[in-house]
């Protein structure tokens, strides 16, 4: 339960003053629905009223707060014309205008013969000093409130500048004294403000150079925010390590008889992932294993492998895809793996309906199918295994926690739980691992399979089409197979595919019954069909949507061309182009670009033509787009940030972690003083998911 000196933060924000219905829906759309989020939305810039000359010095086109005597209203002389106030000091005069003004209204505000401040952006007219629509208008005595400087927030259409400013002072106000929950040495090392003065202070930047991720108050919430992030991790995983798992060792009959019948030797990555999953899986505790290697660097048999060792122990194994398309593509590739060893592979799917579905579950249920391949279709409620002992979760970014937890729950009840591997393509910069999987032991394959011929990667502007299409002609014949990707238009499918369908017409006009088409609204049996032929012969141009991002493997594939590549991201381009250079020809990649190109897209199509290494793509990635952004947020169960900044507090990160373990190694139910204080922290940043890990106290 959330601790009670906490509820303030966690009111409504419509509980704010000047937050009604209306703006409270907005503010709660925009920045979030507690008192606790405004906390967190931080000034962009600010503005600087302190300039206060002389009407005769007056600076144009600055912000200045000008102290001036009443004259005369004029009020407009014709409808649509302006109001205009005119005001004077002793060194000049000051047009002050209003449109669409309500004169008595203005006669109040502005009353003649008296000195009122107002503050604004000043105009020369004419040669006058003129300001429209002061921001402030005040008596002498309230100048204090005026004349200071003041926080710009990130605003939403239909929300100003004061009322939002309002309502992060009020919540500000609302901030109780909360205890330390930072470890004292370390914030003394960092001269750190306290928590409540480093919010206090990022809210009030004096200097453009205070709104910078590096000013000790930032930093001071920026750690606040990743210690709850990794102490939440932690706690996850000391519960999961807690919860026992079985002790599957296997004959290693099975393995031997595949591993012999492989086309190729295992490289030294793949051969050390496998000793780390085989220790985990023959411990009695629970394995909960990332396994993180490029495109390409053959996870696939890595996962084969642990699936056998479940089978081999008179198991069960179940392999989670995301997609129809890849589901059918690993069932295929790992049942001709699997022969060898008469292991009877099944897949999975929505596609498998009725008479058909059944006798699939039957075979789960009576434990005669020793390792299932699927999608979504796996995780229904009415798919029961006999015995199931190891989960795998393909290209787990497309999926949450969630379906890790659901499927990891389909085990036998009471004999302990069922080991779990996840693996990503994606590389995940270091930083991100750990916020988003700190909760895994790690295993990574950092070497491609020998034999591995490098992509040739070149960009051409949209108007070398013709020359490209010749390129790939020439490609063609000399018995090469070509990728013609098609770009994201729009969020819309419907849209993406009109665009795939068109280059289809067009490229098939020269290539005719050569080209195929694949996208994600065609039906399953034909995007089967086309992939089949793509794979296995007739079909040498395969034109598609980006469905063909994840996974697919088509080793002949020697060439890609990529339209409106500045349209992707540096990770998907990436993912795309892992689908060629995967045989033992050198692969070449084209990357069509419409100019201009903006400065990132420029650095995102060059990193790509420089290097093949994930890793270092993934690195550059995060410096460009920051690291809300690299996977996408929260559908792909990456956790979000609010003040921490990833690509700046990186170090932070690693600093927050350690305190994190250390403190739990001391007090793992968060007990002590400064366990309690830490405990307020998790709710403060609602992490408090792991709290329940916690014994009540
Ligand atoms: P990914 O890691 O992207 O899932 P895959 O498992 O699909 O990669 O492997 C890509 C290709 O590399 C497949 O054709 C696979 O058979 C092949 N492969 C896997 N391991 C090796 C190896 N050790 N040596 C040579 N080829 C390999
Ligand atoms: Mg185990």
């Amino acid at each position: 339960m959330r601790p009670e000196i906490l509820f303030p933060l966690f009111a409504d924000v419509t509980t704010l003053p000047g937050l009604g219905p209306r703006l409270g829906k907005l503010v709660q759309s925009a920045i979030g629905p507690h008192v606790a989020d405004l906390l967190w939305h931080l000034p962009s810039g600010i503005i600087d009223r302190s300039y206060a000359p002389k009407l005769a010095e007056v600076a144009p086109s600055r912000i200045a707060t000008l102290t001036v005597r009443i004259d005369t209203h004029l009020p407009p002389p014709a409808p649509r014309r302006p109001y205009r106030v005119m005001a004077s000091d002793a060194s000049g005069e000051l047009e002050i205008v209003f449109f669409h003004a309500k004169g008595d209204y203005l006669v109040k505000l502005l009353p003649v013969g008296e000195t009122r401040l107002v503050s604004g952006r000043v105009e020369m007219f004419q040669g006058r000093p003129q300001m429209t629509h002061p921001d402030y208008i005040a008596k002498p005595e309230e100048a204090a409130e005026v004349t200071g400087i003041e926080s710009v927030y990130p605003l939403t259409a239909g929300l100003n500048l004061k009322t939002l400013r309002k309502s992060v002072r009020a919540a500000l106000d609302r901030v109780p004294a909360l205890p330390e929950w930072g470890n004292a040495p370390y914030l003394a090392q960092q001269r750190w403000p306290a928590f409540q003065a480093a919010l206090e202070s990022v809210h009030a930047p004096k200097t453009e150079a205070d709104l910078l991720p590096i000013t000790p108050a930032r930093q001071r919430l920026a750690y606040d925010e990743l210690l709850a992030n990794q102490l939440a991790l932690s706690l996850i995983r000391a519960h999961q390590k807690k919860q026992s798992g079985r002790v599957i060792a296997g004959d290693g009959q099975l393995r031997r008889k595949v591993e012999a019948a492989l086309p190729f030797s295992l490289t030294e990555g793949q051969r050390q992932a496998l000793a780390d999953i085989a220790a985990d899986m023959a411990s009695p505790k629970k394995m909960l294993r990332l396994l993180q290697g490029d495109v390409g660097s053959g996870k696939t048999v890595v996962a084969l492998m642990a699936m056998l060792a479940a089978v081999e122990s008179g198991g069960q194994a179940a392999l989670l895809a995301p997609t129809e398309i890849l589901a059918r593509q690993h069932a295929a590739g790992i049942a001709r793996l699997a022969a060898p060893a008469g292991v009877t592979v099944t897949l999975l799917t929505g596609r498998e309906k009725g008479k058909n579905r059944e006798a699939i579950l039957a075979g789960l249920a009576s434990g005669e199918t020793g390792i299932v391949i699927g999608t979504h279709a796996l995780l229904q409620e009415d798919v029961v295994f006999r015995d199931l002992m190891l989960a795998v979760v393909d290209e787990q970014h497309r999926f949450g926690v969630h379906q890790r937890v659901t499927i990891g729950a389909k085990g036998p009840k009471g004999k302990g739980g069922v080991d779990v591997l996840v693996m990503t393509a994606t590389p995940i910069p270091r930083t991100l691992t750990l916020t988003a999987y700190g909760d895994l032991d790690v295993s990574r394959l950092t070497e491609k399979p020998a034999g591995r011929k490098p992509i040739t990667t070149i960009a051409k502007p949209t108007e070398a089409l013709e020359e490209v299409v010749s390129g790939v002609t020439r490609a063609l014949n000399a018995g090469a197979k070509v990728y013609w990707v098609c770009p994201l238009v729009e969020e819309s499918e419907v849209i993406d595919v009109a665009a795939a369908e068109e280059r289809h017409a067009h490229l098939s006009q020269i290539f005719g019954a050569r080209a195929g088409l694949v996208h994600g609204r065609l039906k399953g049996a034909e995007k089967d069909r086309v992939m089949e032929a793509f794979a296995k012969g007739s079909v040498d141009l395969l034109v598609s949507t980006t469905v063909i991002e994840v996974g697919v493997d088509v080793p002949e594939a020697t060439v890609m061309v990529i339209e409106h590549a500045e349209r992707f991201g540096l990770a998907q381009l990436h993912q795309l182009r892992g689908r060629i250079g995967r045989g033992d020809k050198p692969s070449t990649c084209i990357l069509l670009y419409q100019k201009p190109l903006s400065e990132t897209a420029d650095s995102r199509l060059r990193i790509l033509r420089e290097t093949e290494d994930g890793f270092v793509i993934a690195e550059e990635d995060l410096k460009l787009r920051g690291a809300g952004e690299v996977l996408g947020t929260r559908q792909s169960g990456m956790p979000t940030f609010r003040v921490a900044d990833l690509a700046v507090h990186g170090d932070l990160l690693q600093a927050a972690r350690d305190d994190a373990r250390l403190l739990l190694d001391r007090d793992p139910e968060l007990q002590g003083p400064r366990g309690q204080a830490l405990r307020i922290l998790l709710y403060l940043f609602e992490r408090d998911a792991a709290v329940r890990y916690l014994r009540s106290g």
